[in-house]
């Protein structure tokens, strides 16, 4: 039987020599100055996926028909070590990097993961600071995880939860999960001492937004804060259509229906997500209540703020989470004179500076990038 393979890496991807000129210009790079993108937009965000791997299938990100039993993963020698991992990060706080999302695939599945978040909260931003270290799982190994996560430095976890309903949760994850793990999950973490817990769901018109209200019940005055994502066509074999994205404004008004609700203002400059906070019987913001967060890339387009990448488990910087190529990094520290941190950070900064991404801004004016759909690289290969 046949390896089942979607070309992840092609041959335009492959790192070309630099030549003399290409890498003189890289190393006259002034880190000290502000390293912007064609937009002018910083990097503050990077999120970093550590396996192409994971537990579930869901249909909006690893559909099942297509991440088979065959499906051709990359092999063990292929992924970034945590060292590797930990000196392109710490190059990338040279440019101004404060946050570190871990993701997938599953992170949790990648062994030993709390050697590197002790590895990476020893970094610091640029003005000394600890970086905002956080990790977005599926929670179904959590409960086992969160301790060693918790003792190792990590500071705040999102999990993805897409429904409450056993039945319909087992259904979107396509690997018959109880929803009973990922809630145990969430509570453990509670247990070990992580205050800041966000639960993502993602919206699928006609598969689970009766789930919105009931999640929103379940969460409200936990502390636990819920964001609701709209159904995206990331990666290039979920089949997305437009007619199954349940748009936020329909899902706010369907709080808005159970809660009166108020907006807040952004926590941080690109913050992707849109907030709400609970008012309570005499019309004031009760803080106790918690809130909930809109994330509306495709109807309401964040990207003129955008200022994230994405590093694959296989050591290559993605611009964009509808990106269809990235820049490899990983031969600049596997080379015969592997580079120093400096010109890392050089190099990162270079692939910064072209960067010109608005895939979700061009969604919405209707200017897709003609053959986008079929070479957009898979969200479980660069993380969400
Ligand atoms: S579509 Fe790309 S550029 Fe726009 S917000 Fe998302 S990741 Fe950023």
């Amino acid at each position: 039987m046949s390896k089942t393979t979607i070309p992840l890496i092609d041959a335009r991807q492959r790192p070309v020599a630099l030549t003399a000129e290409a890498r003189a210009a890289i190393q006259a790079i002034d880190l000290n100055g502000p390293i912007l993108d064609q937009l002018s937009r910083p990097l503050r965000d990077l999120r970093i996926s550590v396996t192409d791997r994971c537990n579930f299938r869901c249909s909006y990100c690893m559909p099942k028909s297509v991440f088979t039993r065959d499906y051709a993963y990359l092999p063990q020698s292929d992924l970034l070590s945590f060292e590797e991992i930990t000196t392109i990060a710490q190059a990338s706080t040279r440019l101004g990097v404060r946050k570190i999302r871990i993701t997938g695939g599953e992170p949790l599945l990648r062994k030993n993961l709390d050697i590197l978040i002790g590895q990476l909260s020893a970094l610091r931003t640029l003005d000394g600071q600890p970086l905002d270290l956080t990790l977005t799982t599926n929670a179904s190994l959590l409960a086992k995880k969160a301790q060693a996560l918790k003792d190792a430095g990590l500071t705040r976890l999102t999990v993805s939860l897409d429904a409450l309903d056993d039945n319909i949760f087992r259904a979107m994850n396509d690997m018959d999960f109880p929803v009973a793990d990922v809630l145990e999950g969430i509570d453990t973490a509670l247990s070990v001492g992580f205050s800041d817990i966000k639960v993502n769901m993602v919206v699928k018109r006609g598969t689970n937004q009766d789930q919105i209200v009931p999640m929103a019940a379940h969460f409200r005055g936990t502390g636990v804060a819920l964001r609701f994502i709209e159904y995206m066509d990331v990666g290039a074999s979920n089949g997305w259509r437009m007619d199954e994205v349940l748009p936020s404004a329909d899902v706010l008004a369907m709080l808005q229906a159970h809660w009166p609700m108020q907006a807040l203002p952004a926590k941080s400059k690109g913050e992707t997500a849109k907030r709400y906070g609970y008012l309570d019987g005499n019309g004031n913001l009760d803080p106790s209540l918690g809130e909930v967060g809109l994330i509306s890339s495709v109807t309401e387009a964040f990207c003129h703020e955008c200022n994230r990448a994405r590093l694959s488990t296989d050591g290559r910087l993605f611009a964009c989470l509808f990106a269809t190529q990235g820049t490899e990094i990983k031969h600049l520290l596997r080379s015969a004179e592997p580079a120093d941190a400096t010109f890392v950070a050089q190099y990162l900064a270079h692939t910064w500076q072209q960067r010109q991404d608005q895939y979700s801004a061009l969604r919405q004016a209707g200017v897709i990038p003609a053959g986008n759909a079929r070479e957009r690289i898979e969200m479980s290969y660069i993380g969400g």
